[in-house]
């Protein structure tokens, strides 16, 4: 099923890397994470010294990769960008420390999925800027100690849970990113619109902030297919009934749910009596990966009231009864 609302990259948001903020800024809201930030950053530089190591948490879409690129900008130092499924081997990760300069930022995407091989290799990088490496095979095998650049290892996951301890210890800094108000997506959206030439009105800036889920992605994106809109339909500028009739036509409701939300939340209202309903259980009732009800659908729901979660499995709220039209059980 085709989502428009997944917090996911997709080809569609290509042209987020032009609406990037590139300094802390420009970066809207998650003003707790850029206070620190920039205190971190202030001191690090006094010192001449790389940042701490820095794990960014919280669902896709937030900015993570953002900040990342935003932290390298302000530090003045490079930053290699790669992701955990990508780190194949540890020979693969060996090259990529040894091709750092001093202070660079390393970016490690969905740091939960390296393997251990690899994940052993990063500790005492992290630690000690060292790499252990086996040169040889069988009885002439031996082991050599290589000093590495100091840098600075920004680790991005979408559920810090996922994570080993002893990868997660090694972090001086943890942040955890936040969804977005209404308020600040709309900010966001005016900010892309001027960027892209885009005429849009507040209360259509608004609309659009109120059914992003929460999400910077989501907003560009509904941006852009509701400018599509605008332009066919009108005269390309975006004002609040343009935006509206936009978004009910792609199915994204007043609460920024679309059918898979609507459906995963009438089926535990209807076939398992609101819950509590294991995750395993309401994903093969959907038709979906429980991975991506946990990663992307649930947190979203749970932020908006809608669904809470229980050791014996999720249930649907008084909220979600009320929005849906059901009438309560007693
Ligand atoms: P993540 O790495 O968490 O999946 P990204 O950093 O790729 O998310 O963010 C997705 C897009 O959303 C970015 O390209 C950017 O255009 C926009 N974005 C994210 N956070 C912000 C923000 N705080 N202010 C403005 N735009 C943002």
């Amino acid at each position: 099923e085709e989502r428009i609302l997944t917090q996911n990259f997709t080809p569609e948001d290509a042209s987020e890397y032009s609406l990037r903020p590139k300094r802390l800024s420009e970066y809207i809201g998650q003003m707790k994470i850029k206070e620190e930030l920039k205190i971190y950053i202030e001191a690090a530089k006094m010192r001449s010294e790389p940042l701490d190591h820095v794990l960014l948490f919280g669902p896709p879409g937030l900015g993570k990769t953002t900040l990342a690129n935003i932290i390298s900008n302000e530090m003045g130092v490079g930053i290699r960008i790669t992701s955990g499924p990508a780190i194949e081997r540890a020979g693969d990760l060996a090259a990529i420390l040894t091709n750092l300069q001093e202070n660079d930022i390393l970016f490690i995407d969905e740091i939960h999925r390296l393997n251990r091989s690899v994940e052993e290799i990063l500790y005492p990088a992290m630690e000690d800027f060292e790499l252990d490496i086996i040169i040889g095979k069988g009885p002439s095998a031996r082991s050599l100690r290589l000093d590495l650049p100091h840098f600075t290892l920004i680790g991005a996951t979408t559920r810090a849970g996922l994570m080993t301890s002893p990868l997660r210890d090694r972090f001086g800094v943890i942040m955890r990113l936040e969804f977005y108000s209404v308020e600040e997506l709309s900010e966001i959206i005016k900010r892309s619109s001027a960027i892209l030439n885009i005429g849009i009105n507040d209360e259509a800036a608004y609309e659009l902030g109120r059914r992003s889920r929460g999400t910077p992605r989501i907003a560009n994106r509904l941006l852009k297919r509701v400018r599509d809109f605008a332009q066919v339909k009108g005269n390309g500028f975006i004002d609040f009934h343009i935006a509206k009739d936009a978004l009910d036509m792609l199915g994204v409701d007043d609460m920024g749910l679309e059918h898979i939300d609507r459906k995963m939340l009438k089926s535990i209202i209807e076939k398992f009596s609101g819950g509590p309903v294991g995750i395993d259980t309401i994903a093969a009732s959907i038709g979906e990966e429980s991975d991506t009800i946990e990663d992307v659908y649930e947190p979203y729901l749970m932020q908006i009231g809608f669904l809470n979660r229980t050791p014996r499995g999720r249930i649907a709220t008084k909220l979600a009864y009320e929005y849906l039209n059901y009438s309560l059980p007693e």
